[in-house]
């Protein structure tokens, strides 16, 4: 591991501080980050993410890794991880812009044709236009292949049936990227076909989804009847796995640990200002011996992140480490979020806004924390993956993989069957 920049990253880093420094605030380290999940809840917090992003995008700051051609900077990794530890000192809105630029944008540079490249990158890059995915149904999450939103084709248009759930920021998005069952008679990763959707299409029903930290960031989407242009089709027909394949190792990628609220100088923080006992809860050996094994794993998964960065900054590839940061992150986040709340008190069960500590982001934290284990994967499914790509175990058992889709069963089977 090497934990020094290269005289050419230190460079980068003034760089990107100087421009930080001259356009926005830096933020007190004891201050709570922003939610993502209120911004996705307040167009107003919408639209001021899109400004910052546009303020970057006319400065050259935005989308680094993308190439020049397509609005970025053509920046290595190492540059993007740079500019993020160094946008994170600083009062920005929101990053609300994962799943276009992060997702969609890389999806479309490597499967769309010139036209639509020069169509959807620009505005996305700048973001003027925001994206979501419609890929989770009812019945496909994990078994994202079984999917059954069907496309059927009608002249120079698709019509499309079904309907998507879990879909993140459909209410405030332009566009999203859609994967259709087009084939039913073919096994189930050979008949889907992967379009772009303009989410003011007619026959496009929106529904928000309440959830258990009260916000109403994702939604069902249904589909009725929607005309989609065959010019909107990313790829050929039937090459909808391939595409999506793409669009989900740049999510696993981007999806971190932690809830994104409240880091362990918060957690001292805390410490220091409730009181056990009489005295402050930072004094408690119970506590001190939690928090210190809460702090051994968040600096295993930091040294285990160098790990990423050292093969970043020397142009390698990263190993398999870099899939432990999902699967060993996301619980992390969970257990720190539940242990502010535990050292509260009577005050941990207080709601988000009632709360006078910290602004409620472990209580935000806690009620979204266990989100993160199943975004971009679930555990369970993180583990399947070690254990059959990393560790080469025996693969599951995959009965469906070989028939046609139309035979594969729906449902528990009737009773007495
Ligand atoms: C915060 C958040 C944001 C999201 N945003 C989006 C979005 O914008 N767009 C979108 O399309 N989707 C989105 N999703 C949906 C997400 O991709 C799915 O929830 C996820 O893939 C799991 O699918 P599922 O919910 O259908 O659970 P299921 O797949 O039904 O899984 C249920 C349980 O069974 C386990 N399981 C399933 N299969 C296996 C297996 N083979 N081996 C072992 N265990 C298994 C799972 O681990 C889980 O515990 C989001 C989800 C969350 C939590």
């Amino acid at each position: 591991m090497d934990f020094t920049d290269t005289p050419e990253e230190a460079t980068f880093r003034a760089e990107a501080r100087a421009w930080l420094e001259a356009n926005a605030e830096l933020r007190d380290p004891n201050e709570a980050a922003p939610s993502i999940i209120a911004a996705r809840e307040d167009p107003d917090e919408v639209q001021r993410a899109q400004e910052w992003q546009a303020k970057k995008f006319d400065a050259n700051w935005a989308c680094l890794t993308w190439p020049k051609e397509y609005g970025g900077r053509s920046a290595r990794s190492i540059e993007s991880v740079i500019w993020n530890q160094e946008e994170g000192k600083f009062r920005v809105p929101a990053n609300i812009f994962g799943i276009g630029i992060g997702m969609a944008g890389p999806t479309l540079m490597v499967h769309g044709t010139d036209e639509q490249k020069a169509k959807w990158l620009p505005a996305m890059a700048r973001g003027d236009e925001v994206w979501c995915q419609l890929f989770s149904e009812p019945d496909a999450g994990s078994d994202l292949a079984g999917l059954r939103m069907s496309a059927k084709r009608d002249g120079d248009d698709w019509v499309v049936n079904g309907q998507k759930i879990w879909t993140t920021g459909a209410h405030y998005c332009k566009w999203g990227i859609l994967v259709t069952r087009s084939d039913p008679e073919v096994p189930k990763h050979a008949g889907l076909t992967y379009f772009v959707v303009d989410m003011e299409s007619e026959g496009i029903e929106i529904r928000p989804i309440k959830q258990i930290n009260g916000a109403m960031h994702f939604n069902e989407v249904f589909f009725s009847d929607v005309r989609i242009p065959d010019a909107f089709r990313i790829s050929e027909v039937g090459n909808g796995w391939q595409v999506s394949i793409t669009t989900l190792m740049n999510e696993r990628a981007s999806v971190g640990g932690g809830a994104g609220r409240g880091g362990f100088r918060d957690l001292i923080n805390l410490a220091r200002q409730t009181e056990i006992g009489g005295r402050s809860a930072l004094e408690d050996a119970s506590v001190r011996q939690q928090m210190a094994d809460i702090y051994v794993k968040i600096k295993g998964l930091e040294y285990t992140g160098y790990r990423t960065l050292t093969a970043l900054s020397r142009g390698q590839t990263p190993g398999p480490e870099a899939s432990l940061a999902k699967l060993v992150g996301a619980p992390l986040g969970q257990q720190l979020a539940s242990f502010a709340i535990d050292i509260q008190g009577a005050a941990g069960a207080l709601s988000e806004e009632a709360s006078p500590i910290q602004e409620g982001a472990w209580q935000e934290a806690y009620l979204s924390s266990p989100g993160l284990r199943i975004a971009g994967g679930t555990d369970e499914i993180m583990r399947n993956i070690i254990a059959e790509r990393v560790l080469r175990l025996p693969p599951e058992m995959r009965v469906d993989k070989k028939i046609a889709f139309r035979e594969v069963p729906t449902g528990p089977p009737s009773a007495g069957a």
